[in-house]
């Protein structure tokens, strides 16, 4: 059985927790990756001998890029040299379903991909990328944020599905609707492909997401020049989604904690294990990607 380290992936406003604080550890820096530089890498120290290795997406310092841009390769691989086995990801999307709270908490069970042209495999001219994604995530990360989002006073819904579009802009009230008939109840754009990218180098990967505001045409909202997401969220939406994120610090120590006292019993670690029986792929998992 593989040590199960746990590392967090933070989305849009880790880099204000990292720079107030909330968050803090000692940085690793970037690490170098046959597919480039992943993000910084920073050892979070959450209570009781529990740890997490932290990344922040999109910069250490603002949003400094967006979904498309990420190495997301990079960023996976990375993790996966470091030794970790799962990995928790944030992410704030919108709300498609109109039944979902702005600042309400979603531990997602499902993607819809409206990606394109994304680097989204490392197995890119190889025959061993054809890998069964249903349980999406990995349901024992899933049931522990469940848990540690229902300690809290915030409501948590239990499964959603995620549709990832491309951006960086935002969708058309056409898309929108489009992603609805679909069976979306999230719109975001980062989930992609770094689930599945976890999944490649078997690891197990869950996402924790909060609704940042509504998707277009879900609720009337005037076009306000100036504003975030030019008037799409009010004031008092944006407070929600402060709030939210304040109390992620707080939520992911607890997930950690619990991480550690739970026994393995997931089979994220065997994905890969029908091309390692045939010999079709080493023990190694470095000799598994293209580069
Ligand atoms: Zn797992």
């Amino acid at each position: 059985m593989n040590a199960r380290v746990l590392a967090v992936i933070g989305g849009s406003g880790a880099y204000d927790l990292l720079r107030d604080q909330s968050l803090e550890g000692p940085c690793a820096g970037p690490v170098e990756t046959p597919y480039g530089n992943s993000a910084p890498v920073r050892r979070i120290d959450c209570g009781e001998g529990a740890a997490v290795l932290f990344m922040s997406r999109h910069g250490e310092r603002g949003y400094e890029v967006a979904a498309p841009f990420v190495n997301y390769r990079a960023n996976i691989y990375a993790l996966k040299s470091l030794g970790v086995s799962h990995i928790v990801a944030w992410s704030g999307p919108g709300a498609i379903d109109p039944s979902l709270e702005v600042g309400q908490y979603v531990v997602p069970d499902d993607l819809l991909d409206a990606t394109r042209g994304r680097a989204s495999t490392f197995f890119e001219g190889k025959g061993h990328g054809f890998i069964r994604q249903n349980p999406v995530f990995c349901p024992v990360l899933r049931s522990l944020l469940l848990s540690a989002c229902a300690s809290t006073s915030r409501p948590v819904r239990d499964g959603a599905t995620y549709v990832c579009t491309q951006g960086p802009r935002l969708e058309t009230p056409a898309e929108i609707r489009q992603y609805a008939i679909l069976g979306a109840h999230l719109v975001g754009m980062t989930l992609i492909p770094e689930s599945f990218l976890a999944r490649e180098l078997a690891m197990g990967y869950a996402p924790l997401c909060y609704i940042t505001n509504y998707a277009e045409g879900v609720r009337e909202r005037p076009y306000e020049s100036g504003t975030l997401f030019e008037g799409l969220a009010t004031t008092d939406e944006r407070q929600r989604v402060r709030d939210a994120v304040s109390a992620l610090p707080d939520l992911l120590r607890s997930v950690a904690r619990a991480w550690r006292e739970i026994a393995p019993d997931c089979a994220c670690h065997t994905s890969m294990e029908r091309f390692v029986r045939s010999g079709r792929l080493g023990p190694d998992w470095r000799t598994w990607t293209d580069r």
